[in-house]
């Protein structure tokens, strides 16, 4: 739940000419609407930056407000105001000798316009529909890329879809500018749903056909395919994000802060990168000798209707009770991979998930996480709904479900899905451990593994 935070600055005009040099000194007043204290902080210091002022020091720490805490103060309650529908507002209070500077009113810091939204969405359109089939023995029909769905079209989304429709993340400009710049859920064709043009036919016929054309029973084959399509599908994301990154830097002429922060995801999408290379080269390995029991699986079986249907993959990082993982933030060790996936079975769907063995150490002690959480009298529903909405974006919801809820249920929907879309923002180390209980109508009758 987001919390609005009071916290300012001792500022001084920046190096990059967009404060007046005659100003001696500033501070900088911010109420900025987060989840934790630590986001605010990044997300004003971003924003004073971004302003043209050089920082010299926080005067305290955030303290958490409300709007009664600034009745009868105008100036509080505008930006706490201001805050809440725009996520920050800051106010700069300067001193200068400079007599024509002079003004009662302070500063009201507007956020620039430094970063086009639709021209943003051009260029990652553009760029993920030219496409490079991904397949490590590469022939001369690898040039006709198809649309591959990283879920299955018939199968899995008809399980859900009405009239051919399904709810999901919605891709469109309009939509996310309505939204102030978050997701929110829309109307989407399952012909459109999951899709990634990092196959060409004739692999992703041959590669896929024992789970595309078969229920999950599940065989090993079956289990190393369902988790080889999500790294192949994340594989071809981070390349597209790579080279998005660097067209939008080439042409890029804003603020310092606003490129340092454009290098920084650049940089965190190269390294993602590197590191799914690596994890693509051991399943190819694996898949090239037929070793399909390099697979690690554990799986929940449901009769239930589905809800929803999704793909993703994580590196864990936090348990499900707030256990450190792995440490993502150290740069030279191999990170460990998680794949999750919805998959039809004869009896209705599995929550399937899937490792490579070169993972097992991580994963393992993820999963025990997730067995610790359920003995303390968790439900493994609710905690694998959440881990679905937070850790994944290719998920759709079934058209009846979403009509089910309530606007207030809809609403906290679309915030857990903005988790870790935005790179300002930490993860939370307790962010599987909260959230979305009950919503999801999930009922798991039993669970298998290979993990003997
Ligand atoms: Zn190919």
């Amino acid at each position: 739940m987001s919390t609005t935070f009071y916290l300012s600055f001792e500022v001084v005009p920046g190096d990059e000419g967009l404060v007046d040099k005659r100003i001696e000194g500033a501070q900088a007043h911010c109420w900025v609407v987060e989840d934790d204290p630590v986001s605010a902080v990044v997300m004003a210091t971003y924003r004073v930056q971004q302003s043209g002022w050089t920082i010299q020091s926080q005067d305290a720490p955030p303290v958490s407000v409300r709007l009664e805490d600034f009745c009868e103060r105008d100036l509080g309650e505008k930006s706490f105001l201001e805050a809440q529908e725009y996520g920050i507002a800051v106010f700069i209070v300067a001193h200068t000798p400079a007599k024509d500077l002079h003004s009662d009113a302070p500063t009201r810091q507007k956020p620039k316009k430094e970063f086009d939204l639709s021209d943003f969405i051009r260029t990652q359109q553009s760029v993920r529909s030219q496409g490079r089939c991904l397949f490590y023995q590469k022939t001369d029909k690898c040039g006709d890329v198809i649309n591959a769905h990283s879920i299955q079209e018939n199968g899995a989304l008809s399980m859900i879809a009405r009239d051919g429709y399904v709810y999901s993340i919605s891709p469109n400009y309009g939509d996310i500018k309505r939204n102030k710049g978050r997701p929110s859920l829309a109307r989407i064709h399952i012909n459109k749903m999951s899709v990634f043009r990092g196959l060409c036919q004739q692999h992703d016929n041959l590669l896929f056909r024992p789970i595309d054309s078969v229920n999950l029973k599940p065989t090993l084959e079956q289990v190393f395919l369902y988790a080889y399509r999500c790294i192949l599908k994340e594989r071809y994301a981070k390349e597209c994000a790579v080279v998005i990154l660097d067209q939008q830097l080439k042409i890029f002429d804003g603020t310092k802060a606003t490129k340092e922060l454009l290098e920084g995801a650049r940089e965190g999408n190269e390294l993602g990168l590197a590191g799914l290379r690596q994890e693509q080269a051991n399943y190819d390995e694996s898949h090239q000798q037929g070793r399909f029991d390099d697979i690690r699986y554990v799986m929940f079986e449901s009769s239930r209707i589905p809800t929803a249907v999704f793909s993703g993959q994580i590196y864990p990082d936090w348990g499900f009770n707030g256990e450190p993982i792995q440490d993502l933030g150290d740069r030279q060790s191999q990170r460990s991979l998680l794949t999750f996936s919805f998959a039809p079975t004869d009896a209705g769907w599995a929550f399937l998930f899937a490792w490579h063995k070169a993972s097992d150490a991580v994963c393992r002690f993820f999963i025990s996480t997730l067995q610790g959480a359920i003995r303390s009298g968790r439900s493994v529903e609710d905690l694998l709904f959440a881990l679905v909405v937070k850790g994944c974006e290719n998920i759709a919801y079934s058209p009846d479900w979403v009509e089910r809820r309530t606007s207030e249920e809809k609403r906290m929907l679309e915030e857990a899905m903005t988790h870790g879309a935005d790179f300002l923002k930490l993860v939370d180390q307790g962010y599987l451990s909260s959230g979305i209980a009950g919503l999801h109508e999930w009922s798991f009758d039993s669970v298998r593994d290979n993990l003997r």
